[in-house]
């Protein structure tokens, strides 16, 4: 029986995080653990913070809170030990490589989509993005998103631009020499491009498109609700043990 914590409980995340975790048989959701009461316990305690928390009482901490938290939750778990999966988002480079020193005897993932189609997706996407001339990106999202582009698609444009180059494939063309209104053909990443749309009633969503000498290909992922996040997490409590050190990305556990 692996014993659970999760950080950031009270959230939108966490109570969803929680309540898969509550189904799991081999998984005891011990500790939830936020500055305000969950609505729901799932048979848990709740505490306001790690202070609170009796480290021999966890096996594995999750952290879907904030930035600023989930560096603390890193600090606290790295000085004790205990394995952390953080899947709060909007990290730096400096951040990482603090983990990546903290955790060289430890295990931490972080991974900013725990979808495991969207993961899935872009390895698809670099897969195919050595074979095709042209690629962009459209992520589609709810209209209370504040950053754009997605960091999923911001992760998707890096992989494949680092494809193509690996490849040898020459810097996409631009056809565009006129552009009244600036911006409309979306942000440049790494070379490749990405159009950001904000509807109601969206979650997360994003499409792949390639193009190639008379074919096309779109690689498309839905995520319809958060609850699509949970089996990835899932995945993650069972075998981080198996990743020493600092895990980015949910793909090597595919
Ligand atoms: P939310 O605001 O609903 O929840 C955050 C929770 O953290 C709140 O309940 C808040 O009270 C708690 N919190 C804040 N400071 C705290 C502290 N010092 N100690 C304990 N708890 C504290 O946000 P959310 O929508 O649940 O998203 C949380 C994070 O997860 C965001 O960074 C979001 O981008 C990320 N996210 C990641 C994925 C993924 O697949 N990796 C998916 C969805 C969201």
């Amino acid at each position: 029986m692996t014993r659970v914590a999760v950080v950031g409980a009270a959230g939108r995340m966490g109570q969803i995080i929680a309540a898969a975790m509550a189904g799991q048989s081999d998984i005891a959701l011990s500790v939830l653990i936020d500055v305000r009461p969950p609505e729901l316990l799932f048979g848990a305690r709740h505490v306001g913070s790690l202070d609170e928390v009796d480290e021999g009482t966890i096996d594995v901490l999750v952290d879907f809170s904030t930035v600023e938290t989930a560096r603390q939750t890193a600090t606290w778990a790295a000085a004790r030990g205990i394995p952390t999966i953080i899947g709060t988002t909007g990290f730096t480079d400096a951040d990482f490589a603090q983990w990546r020193a903290d955790f060289e005897n430890g295990h931490l993932l972080v991974a900013a989509n725990f979808a495991i189609g969207a993961v899935l997706a872009q390895r698809f996407a670099v897969e195919a993005a050595r074979y095709f001339e042209r690629v962009e990106i459209i992520e589609y999202h709810h209209d209370r998103k504040v950053d754009a582009p997605s960091g999923t698609a911001l992760e998707t444009a890096k992989k494949i631009a680092a494809a193509r180059t690996t490849s040898g494939l020459a810097p996409m063309s631009e056809p565009t020499t006129r552009e009244p209104s600036v911006g409309s053909r979306g942000a440049e990443v790494d070379g490749i491009r990405i159009h950001a749309v904000r509807m109601p009633a969206m979650t997360a969503h994003q499409e792949v498109i390639f193009g190639g000498v008379g074919e096309g290909l779109t690689l498309r992922h839905d995520a319809y609700d958060r609850s699509s996040f949970a089996a990835g997490v899932i995945l993650a409590v069972r075998h981080i043990r198996r990743f020493p050190g600092l895990t980015v990305g949910l793909d090597p556990l595919l």
